[in-house]
């Protein structure tokens, strides 16, 4: 028996079950085409939603940040790390999501570390989050001492049933993904706001697959179903439709003001770059211009999803531009995307444990740098392997 037997028949297992992950390596800036180990593709599955990680704008700006205030910010922001291009940023992001205040941090998957244990400190708390959160959000909870309460997915009537056992908790919160990221299906957030008011519980959304995406001008999820202000911890992410690294939360001041004492990522781990803000920056601007691009992303939705539709495959339940194309067994989303790939089209099979046994499937990601043409000709490629792996 040597140390490491566990590692080699871990590996052995994951490739047997058709769910060894070979990663891939893209060698051009993201946009509709790149270039993936060597072979041009069209770009299915990043969450460049706007086409922004490409944008010239946002490279000039960083590069501007990068002259001005120089590579790195050199300490942990509460010690000797605050540059004026985070206030900037925080700033910027608060007049953006129409919120009191901002804290900046360094990804989406840190704001919620930052957040659920500065929140809920006690045994005494309770949690309330949805079962298929995400695992940013499940292991924020780990990190938390409160009791976990887990309800069913979407299901106000479960998560009042588990806010009536925890009705003597001291701090109480509901955390749910606003969109969710393998399904595309979005949280009913009136509801739950609701059910916050009635046992006096706080509320926790993460956006990450909203901003940009849902809402007037992409302002996110909280927008789009009319509950602005009725969120006292929004979490986000500069990674996805904004098209750089980082991410957020905001909130009332006081709650921000508390992170910034509290939060652990914020008070021991350095933050975000000259160029992550500068480029962040110039992507909040463009979105505060013009809605062109939330538009466009929204019309090749449309357009890929009714078609697709169409053509008998089955897109689950999506009601966003994350469009799974469901297939079953992980073997055989694999073999999909092997052949998609070998004609040209890059969009990776996704499988346990990111989604149930049994339901593996290929993430089709819309973007608003995608033309019509190229979707008509996705359709064609879509269409011709599903007939020849017997999925339509
Ligand atoms: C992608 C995602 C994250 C992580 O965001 P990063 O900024 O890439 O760390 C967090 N939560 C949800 C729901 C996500 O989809």
């Amino acid at each position: 028996m040597g140390k490491f037997d566990f590692i080699t028949d871990e590996i052995a297992g994951l490739k047997e079950a058709g769910l060894y992950n070979r990663i891939r390596t893209i060698e051009t800036p993201q946009g509709a085409w790149i270039t993936v180990d060597g072979k041009k593709t069209l770009n299915m599955c990043s969450n460049n939603y706007l086409g922004l990680a490409g944008e010239k704008r946002l490279v000039d700006k960083a590069k501007e940040y990068m002259d001005l205030y120089g590579a790195g910010p050199g300490a942990v922001r509460s010690i000797a790390g605050t540059m004026s291009f985070h206030h900037e940023l925080e700033k910027k992001l608060a007049e953006f999501k129409e919120a009191e205040d901002v804290l900046s941090l360094q990804s989406g998957f840190v704001a919620n570390q930052a957040v659920i244990p500065s929140a809920l400190s006690s045994s005494e708390d309770a949690v309330f989050t949805d079962e298929l959160n995400h695992a940013s959000i499940i292991d924020g909870v780990r990190l938390s001492k409160a009791k976990r309460f887990i309800y069913a997915h979407n299901n106000p009537a479960d998560l009042e049933k588990k806010l009536k056992e925890a009705v003597n908790a001291r701090n109480k919160l509901i955390i749910t993904d606003g969109v969710f990221s393998m399904d595309g299906d979005i949280a009913p957030l009136k509801e739950i706001c609701d059910l916050a008011d009635k046992y006096g519980a706080m509320t926790m959304v993460d956006d990450a697959h909203g901003e940009g995406v849902l809402g007037p001008y992409g302002k996110g999820i909280a927008h789009h179903l009319g509950v602005h202000g009725r969120i006292d911890f929004e979490i986000g992410t500069l990674s996805k439709a904004f098209g750089i690294m980082g991410g957020f939360v905001a909130g009332k001041k006081e709650i921000i003001d508390f992170l910034r004492q509290k939060a652990r990522p914020f008070l021991f781990s350095s933050a975000v770059t000259p160029a992550d803000a500068g480029a962040s920056i110039a992507a909040v601007d463009i979105l505060s211009e013009s809605d062109e691009r939330v538009k466009k992303l929204w019309e090749n939705t449309n357009f890929f999803k009714e078609n697709m539709k169409k053509l008998g495959f089955d897109t689950g339940i999506s009601e966003t531009p994350i469009t799974p194309v469901m297939l079953g067994e992980a073997s055989k989303a694999q073999k999909f995307s092997a052949k998609l790939f070998e004609k040209g089209i890059f969009a990776m099979s996704i499988g346990f444990p990111t989604v149930p046994r049994g339901k593996a499937r290929i993430r089709v990601m819309l973007s608003a740098s995608h033309s019509i043409d190229d979707l008509k000709w996705a359709l064609e490629v879509f269409e011709e392997t599903g007939k020849e792996l017997e999925v339509i």
